[in-house]
């Protein structure tokens, strides 16, 4: 089931693994949230009307996170899923997280089997 995370068990593994969930959740929490990795999928969005011709030809285009502060140097976080791409004077273009779901559910998942 995508985007669900299932805990089934013994009311004392269901309520541990909750606990488990709060510590990974609050260390992310503490040591913020590194934007850029390289399991996310951002995706480049012009906006009509407002685009040079090179932001145009980069529409609908994807980039690993990894490769977003390379191609965007200039960009401007705007939220934790959205980055105004700054490629030129007034470009009021966006980058945006399209697989966050699933990449904080796999950090999540990963995370849980490394504490136990
Ligand atoms: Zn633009």
């Amino acid at each position: 089931m995508n985007g669900i995370i299932v805990i089934d068990g013994e009311a004392s593994y269901v309520l541990a693994t909750l606990g488990r969930i709060k510590s990974v959740l609050s260390s992310w929490e503490a040591a913020g949230y590194e934007m850029f990795q390289p399991e996310e999928e951002w995706v480049f969005e012009a906006v009509s009307g407002r685009s040079c011709p090179r932001c145009l030809a980069l529409n609908g285009r994807f980039y690993l996170g990894d490769e977003v502060a390379r191609a965007f140097p200039h960009h401007i976080p705007v939220s934790p899923t959205e980055v105004l791409a700054q490629l030129h004077r007034n470009c009021g273009c966006y980058l945006r997280w399209r697989n966050m779901k699933e990449v904080l559910q796999n950090r999540l998942h990963r995370e849980l089997s490394v504490i136990k």
